[in-house]
């Protein structure tokens, strides 16, 4: 036999009365507000909906947070854009995730990283060497540095006080236009003036991941190299995994 009782499920609201399973009204302060039976259903629908989204959403971030493992682990991509997609979507709840089982979640973005220079890469290859700009950050710098700050940036006068003078004079040999980063609004300045086809950034996670999500919007392949140390000042750079990015191309591709 069907009872009907009243329950606090809707307070501060009001009380809630069900009969069996059902939700019929609730009553705020004294009156009792009827609701018709579609009314009823729309809200079990609702209800039924929110539940399957969230265990859906869940399912999804582990899903995805085993590729980032698995990607982590084993330098190889399954279903790349898909997986940067479920990054981006779900980073929130990847990174609780990560949180949870107490991993490293500087692995999310290392990954991200990556995975945008691997959907890039082949689009990059393709860019001779005389159209690609870099971007180097200014904390790379020694802290002693001479060097002025220009419109184009901050210019390098090759002191010998940091690894960027040489790999500034390096670069430009090869036919790259070089230049060192005073702030964040220079990059788009830059890309907006000379509109480079290719684009090398060196950063930390977050400055890649926003500079590489930049480019992808003006349509520009990039690749980003990641700072071993991240900081404001006397950052450290892979300098070995920086020649090899800017050394790489297709080889039927000329240089001009
Ligand atoms: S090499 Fe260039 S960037 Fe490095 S400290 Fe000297 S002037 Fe500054």
């Amino acid at each position: 036999m069907l009872t009907a009782r009243w329950d606090k499920k809707l307070a501060p609201l009001g009380r809630s009365l069900t009969v069996g399973n059902r939700f019929i009204g609730i009553r705020v302060f004294k009156t009792i507000v009827m609701f018709p039976e579609y009314i009823n259903q729309l809200f079990y629908l609702v209800g039924e909906v929110v539940v399957l989204l969230v265990v859906l959403i869940l399912i999804m971030s582990i899903i995805v947070s085993m590729l980032v493992l698995y990607s982590f682990k084993t330098g190889n991509f399954f279903a790349a854009r898909y997986m940067l997609l479920g990054i981006v979507l779900l980073e929130n709840v990847i990174t609780a995730l990560f949180w949870i089982s107490r991993a490293d979640d500087s692995i999310i973005d290392d990954v991200g990283v990556r995975l945008r220079n691997y959907i890039n890469n082949k689009e990059y290859l393709k860019v001779p060497y005389s159209m690609r700009f870099i971007f180097m950050p200014q904390c790379v710098r020694s802290t002693q540095c001479p060097a002025k700050l220009t419109p184009e940036g901050i210019k390098c006068v090759n002191c010998g006080l940091c690894g960027v003078g040489e790999a500034k004079k390096y670069a430009e040999s090869l036919g790259y236009r070089f230049f060192i980063v005073p702030g964040s609004s220079f990059i788009k300045r830059i890309i907006k003036k000379y509109q480079p086809r290719a684009i090398v950034g060196v950063g930390c996670h977050m400055e890649i991941k926003e500079g590489l999500d930049l480019c992808h919007r003006y349509g520009i392949p990039a690749r980003g190299v990641q700072l071993l140390k991240a900081g404001c000042v006397a950052t450290t750079l892979d300098w070995e995994q920086f020649y090899e990015n800017i050394t790489e191309k297709e080889p039927s591709i000329k240089n001009t």
